[in-house]
């Protein structure tokens, strides 16, 4: 789209228009979901090839520090929201100047939280919610107490993983850390960056909780949650969720008390938007909440065929002050990532192909469907997020029985 011509609709309704910071896979499902409701989008990201950008009415390309064109974003749109973490949470800042008459979602304070680790795990602890334990690592001080003299972290506490306290996704800026010995060369090896050194917890499962919640000018707030999503991950990224048709839940008091521990950090951040809170269940039963997302998550994605609402329509729905009603799951859903890896035979690995899309289309039936939902990636590289498939139907049994025969297929 020309500037002239993206400056000319935009111009013409702000009321209809809602902004987004940031280009990628999420920020695309956002802007259909928009589109899908009658709203136009401006993207503002780095480059017209991303998958936000293909798709959206306008793009902005510049950099998330340019006030300029943040003030113009601003100058066009009932809303701006994002879709990524790492949104600079200044710039968030900026664009909620009351001045600017522009709704912001999430707030740059929920975000500035949500992005590091350390704020995040101590808030997490402030609200009365279980984390791993851990110790912030950030400074010469710091590592020298976790080694020796009083503060000195026990024997046990390790193995322990190190992460770097901002920008790490997908398990990228992790070490695992056997004992006390290799502590000092991974911290080396992070770049002595902040980071917090959290112990290896033996998990039995891993769960999240998606939640929108929006605040009404009056202070009323509205909450809905949509049943936990169980997730199994592989090499620290998402491989699969799964979710059961509603009221067919495993462990009701358990889905519960997650829930509830969601909402509650939802609420002390006076959150607004979408959120997404991850947990660990751990073999003896009990839990902790390893982090949180601020705003629509991979997980999230089996809302977009087996519930009646999407994370995406949420988010939609925040944005521009519309009513969120309470999503009921009405199909138990598989979904599968598509990583960049199934675009590469495992004999001949140097060059990538499409999978064969008719092949997998062809295992939907009347009583499973299958929702192929592709990012609009150009390359394919391994271990990138290139799109996923939902499996849908009355039974988890015969979802995961799709499922599998998919994975086989794209093997
Ligand atoms: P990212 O921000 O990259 O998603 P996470 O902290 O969620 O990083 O870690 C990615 C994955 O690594 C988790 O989903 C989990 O499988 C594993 N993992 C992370 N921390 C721990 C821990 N303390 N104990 C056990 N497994 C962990
Ligand atoms: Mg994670």
């Amino acid at each position: 789209m020309s500037e002239a011509s993206t400056e000319q609709l935009l111009t013409a309704c702000r009321e209809k228009t809602l902004g987004i910071l940031g280009g990628g896979q999420l920020g695309r499902m956002f802007v259909q979901a928009a589109q899908a409701m009658g709203f136009q989008t401006v993207v503002l990201c780095a480059d017209q090839n991303e998958p936000a950008a293909q798709i959206s009415d306008a793009v902005m390309c510049a950099s998330y520090l340019d006030h300029k064109a943040l003030a113009q974003l601003a100058a066009c749109c009932l809303c701006v929201t994002t879709e990524f973490e790492n949104v600079p949470a200044d710039s968030l800042a900026f664009l909620a100047d009351p001045a600017r008459h522009v709704r912001v979602t999430p707030s740059a304070q929920a975000v500035r939280i949500a992005q590091d680790r350390t704020l995040e795990k101590a808030h997490i602890k402030a609200s009365g919610i279980p984390t791993a334990p851990y110790r912030v690592m950030d400074s010469q001080a710091a590592l020298e107490q976790a080694l020796a003299g009083e503060h000195r972290l026990a024997d046990d506490f390790y193995p322990a993983i190190l992460k770097t306290s901002r920008m790490g996704y997908d398990g990228k800026g992790q070490i695992t850390v056997q004992n006390a010995a290799q502590l000092a060369a991974a911290w080396a090896q992070l770049a002595h960056v902040s980071c917090v050194l959290e112990r290896r917890l033996p998990l039995a499962a891993e769960c999240s909780v998606l939640l929108a919640r929006q605040v009404e000018p009056s202070g009323q707030e509205r909450v809905i949650c949509w049943p936990v999503q169980h997730n199994v991950h592989v090499d620290g990224i998402l491989a699969t969720t799964h979710v059961a048709q509603q009221g067919t839940a495993l462990q009701p008091l358990l889905d519960q008390a997650l829930t509830e521990a969601a909402q509650t950090i939802a609420r002390t951040l006076n959150y607004e938007g979408v959120l997404c809170v991850e947990f660990f269940i751990l073999t003896d039963g009990s839990w902790v909440v390893n982090e949180i997302a601020p705003r629509p998550h991979n997980s999230g994605h089996v809302t977009m065929d087996g519930s009646t609402l999407s994370q995406f329509e949420a988010q939609v729905r925040v944005a521009a002050g519309l009513p969120l009603a309470m999503p009921r799951q009405h199909s138990s859903v598989v979904m599968v990532n598509l990583l960049g890896d199934v675009w590469f035979d495992r004999a001949q690995s140097q060059q990538p192909r499409e999978p064969d899309w008719a092949r997998v289309l062809a295992l939907g039936t009347a009583q499973v469907g299958v929702h192929l939902h592709l990012y609009g990636k150009h390359e394919a590289r391994r271990g990138r997020k290139m799109g996923h498939i939902n499996i849908t139907a009355t039974t988890q049994e015969q979802a995961w029985q799709t499922a599998q025969s998919i994975q086989q297929l794209l093997q």
